[in-house]
């Protein structure tokens, strides 16, 4: 690897605790690598469990203090935070794109997507409101307030190293709980980003802590473990969620759990063909297929298999792969090794048991974690593609008859967090909707995310919801107060 200084007003080679940026008690660091170039991009404090433990203790300090501010002082620090990534948002794309590797354009999105996340909780944190219910007696009153939970911890993945973070931090700080935030080892350059900016919008020590570290685990261990720690936040795999959950069980703390998916998504013979080829593009392609809620199965009716087959290869053929900085480009690498090696060996599966393909198929020479956007035909049940995430630019289509049929399909897995079909009919979508046993359907449509919608899974794709008045529960403790002999 070649050393690429990567220079940045937002960029520090450190972890952030207690206001102050610091290695900690690290003695070693561990490299974040540019996945379109191999290139070095930062090197930074491998922090752990010791680190971790300081920063709770910054956090729980800090949370009294912070919960006791007016609302509406907790939403104006936020909205300048949410002004600030706004007003940067080139130079954090920049970043984003350099230690990710997802298009500028895109990388430019995710930032303002992210950002949305925290204008929406300033605005919801002045409208956190109570409850009275009619008493039973008349001697007595009856109120709900809310509370914030306290200190939460959360660990995010690389996939959207922007977006993944404010979800989760922007309705817990809006409420007054503070935090204790563990980026994928991969993508830590990105929330540091978020740290300084955090820093000049005015958020007090403490109150948001980033550590940066290649030992997920032991960081993990410290947040599920340390009493002043009331809830976890977690987004990534289901096996480590799994993890956190039994971690967790012993002081039965909370969790949030956003976790894999395997994204159905439907073709009907009466859907508009088009349109259909344009959300699977959206949902498959973006992020080169790596987003929980991607199509991961294309169902497409026996009738329009063939036309849509071929209308797909014919736009996925077209699509520039390349380094994110590259104009044009809309595919960019993977994001390492590991992740491009689970493509390869899920289309050799799918073509040793009979699949084709129709374009792509196969990692892209040189330098770089390239995979070619792949369309394959002829895929059944009994392949790797039809039961895990492939988290890559791999549509895999399948063929099928009734709607009934379909539906059992797609359901017929262990997930539940995005679903999306294309169809005509008012009654067929009415029911697919509602047959679906996932936490989000769309419907003709291959975009859903919005900060203003509750994002989440049902089965084992997670807990929680994230975005829209709802995300704020996730961080609120509800307190009954009862009013005796009025
Ligand atoms: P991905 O496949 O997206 O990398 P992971 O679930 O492995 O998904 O990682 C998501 C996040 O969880 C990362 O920040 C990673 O460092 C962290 N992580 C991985 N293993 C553990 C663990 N055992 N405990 C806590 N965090 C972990």
């Amino acid at each position: 690897t070649k050393h690429v200084p990567f220079s940045s007003p937002f960029l520090r080679a450190a972890g952030y605790i207690n206001g102050v940026w610091t290695s900690g008690d690290a003695t070693t660091t561990f490299d974040v690598l540019n996945p379109a170039t191999g290139e070095l991009l930062a090197s930074l404090p491998d922090m752990g469990a010791a680190e971790t433990r300081t920063a709770i203790d910054a956090a729980y300090t800090a949370q009294p203090a912070w919960a006791a501010r007016p609302a509406k002082e907790r939403s104006a620090i936020l909205r300048k935070w949410f002004d600030l990534m706004v007003a940067n948002a080139d130079e954090l794309a920049a970043i984003l794109t350099a230690e990710m590797g997802k298009p500028f354009a895109e990388a430019r999105g995710e930032i303002l997507y992210a950002a949305a996340y925290i204008e929406w909780y300033a605005e919801e944190a002045k409208r956190i409101y109570g409850e009275t219910i009619p008493a039973p007696s008349d001697d007595k009153r009856m109120i709900v307030i809310k509370q914030p939970v306290g200190v939460v911890g959360t660990i995010t993945p690389w996939n959207f190293p922007a977006a993944m973070i404010t979800r989760k931090i922007a309705p817990a700080l809006a409420v007054g709980c503070t935090v204790v935030s563990k980026p994928a080892e991969q993508t830590p350059l990105t929330a540091i980003a978020l740290a300084v900016l955090a820093e000049q919008a005015g958020l007090p020590s403490g109150v948001f802590n980033v550590i940066v570290g290649t030992d997920g685990p032991a960081i993990g261990r410290e947040l599920c473990g340390n009493e002043k720690v009331r809830k976890i936040s977690f987004t990534g795999s289901t096996e480590v969620g799994r993890i956190l959950m039994r971690q967790c069980a012993d002081q039965i703390k909370k969790v949030s759990l956003e976790l894999g998916g395997n994204a159905p998504f439907i073709v009907f013979d009466d859907a508009d063909l088009d349109a259909a080829v344009e959300g699977a593009i959206a949902s498959k392609y973006r992020n080169a297929g790596q987003t929980c809620v991607c199509a991961n199965r294309l169902y497409v009716q026996s009738n329009v298999y063939d036309a849509f087959a071929a209308k797909l290869a014919a736009k996925v053929a077209e699509m520039s792969v390349g380094d994110g900085f590259k104009a044009g480009v809309v595919i960019g690498p993977l994001i390492d090794e590991q992740g491009l090696a689970k493509v390869e060996e899920h289309v050799s599966d799918a073509l040793a048991k009979g699949a084709r393909v129709l374009t792509g198929g196969k990692r892209i020479d040189g330098a770089g974690t390239f995979f070619a956007p792949t369309v394959l035909t002829g895929v059944a049940r009994g392949m790797k593609v039809a039961r895990e995430e492939t988290f890559g630019p791999v549509a895999p289509l399948f063929r099928f008859e009734t709607v009934d049929d379909v539906i059992a399909q797609a359901n017929d897995t262990e997930f539940g967090l995005a679903a999306y079909f294309f169809a005509g009919d008012l009654k067929k979508v009415w029911r697919v909707a509602e047959a679906l046993e996932y936490g989000m359907i769309g419907i003709n449509t291959g975009l859903m995310s919005s900060e203003t919608a509750p994002f989440g899974g049902i089965k084992q794709s997670g807990l929680g919801r994230e975005g829209s008045r709802h995300g704020a529960d996730d961080y609120l403790e509800m307190k009954y107060l009862c009013i005796g002999g009025v």
